[in-house]
């Protein structure tokens, strides 16, 4: 049996592109993907690298475990954790620190542009994130690790890692593949197409939340940054915004960019972004309703009780063996 590992940090509530370059990949995959076992999980020892506020964090973690069933996630197939629940990650963390160096995680482009949003002093631990993110992905072994192209180089430094501690200590980790997602594997700001679409964004008009009311995501929709070409054409360089929208309408209809641009080519932005906002509004629609049953629902604890346990016991084996091999403890 193959495994795959993925989270998504707490830092927010899901935007539309968590959906689409995430969830819904691993909603396809837990159907497609028949030898593999997957394991995600809610990162929130991922979010406190930048400041959070308390209740809220509490909130979203909880909020974000519903939202993956919500999307569709099947919670038998499945095993839905919270990272801090199980302190093997924050362990092999460390080890992982210890294994890089620190020119490698200063080249980490996330880590430039996130540290510039910093208000406050830089936490430590915004350097050294792509050493935790490659212990959650090393201590399950995992094969298959589904990415958008903003994690690519953290998949990279993940992969260095492995193969090096392997070399130094012996072969003790999987050296992991990245899966990136075919269509929509990036969603841009709706505000500054240029950006990447976040869920910690400033501005609540550059994303739509999962979570938005219908009619605030459907605004979002039509007053997107566009151009003033008027024409529907996909071209990221010179027309970003317009592209970005059609890449959200292929990604939520399954119609090609192509077929986009010929159904709307003697049309106008208007049209086509009310189009838009009813899609976005249909994919939302059913999400939002599972979701609030969800919310009451005791399962859910039930579901992330059985997700640790099984994690956990995997992950303890795993540090076990780190451990030895580095000649840490009293262990023979
Ligand atoms: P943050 O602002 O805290 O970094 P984020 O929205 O970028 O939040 P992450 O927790 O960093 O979300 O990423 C969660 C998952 O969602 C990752 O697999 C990432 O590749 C994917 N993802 C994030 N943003 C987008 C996006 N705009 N388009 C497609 N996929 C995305
Ligand atoms: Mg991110």
């Amino acid at each position: 049996m193959k495994r795959l590992v993925s989270g998504i940090k707490p830092t927010g509530s899901l935007t539309l592109g968590n959906y689409i370059g995430a969830l819904r990949q691993f909603v396809k995959l837990q159907d497609d993907l028949l030898d593999t076992e997957m394991f995600i999980f809610i990162a929130d020892l991922h979010a406190i690298t930048t400041p959070q506020d308390k209740a809220q964090l509490k909130k979203n973690i909880k909020s974000i475990a519903a939202l993956y069933i919500a999307c569709g996630l099947d919670p038998d197939k499945v095993n839905l954790f919270i990272q801090s629940e199980i302190p093997h990650h924050a362990e092999l963390g460390y080890v992982m620190e210890s294994t890089a160096y620190v020119g490698e995680m200063e080249r980490m482009t996330q880590y430039k542009d996130k540290k510039h949003k910093q208000t406050q002093g830089i936490r430590t631990s915004l350097l050294t994130y792509p050493a935790l993110m490659a212990a959650d992905i090393l201590l399950y072994d995992a094969d298959i690790v589904p990415i958008g192209d903003d994690q690519k180089q953290h998949l990279e430094l993940t992969r260095t890692l492995a193969a090096r501690f392997n070399q130094m200590y012996g072969d003790t980790f999987v050296v992991p593949e990245a899966f990136y997602p075919k269509t929509g594997a990036r969603i841009k700001s709706l505000t500054e197409p240029e950006k990447k679409m976040e869920k910690s964004a400033l501005n609540p008009k550059s994303y739509i939340l999962l979570l938005d009311d219908i009619n605030t995501a459907k605004n979002k929709i039509r007053s997107a940054v566009t151009d003033s070409e008027a024409i529907i054409r996909y071209d990221v360089k010179e027309k970003p915004g317009i592209s970005n929208l059609m890449t959200i309408f292929a990604s939520l209809s399954d119609v090609s960019i192509k077929d986009i641009e010929e159904q709307y080519k003697d049309s106008d932005y208007k049209t086509f972004k009310e189009d838009l906002a009813t899609l976005v509004g249909h994919t939302l629609e059913p999400i939002q309703a599972r979701y609030h049953a969800l919310m009451k629902d005791p399962s859910l604890d039930q579901t992330l009780d059985l997700g640790r346990e099984r994690a956990r016991l995997i992950a303890m084996r795993k540090m076990a063996k780190v451990y030895k091999r580095l000649g840490l403890g009293r262990q023979k």
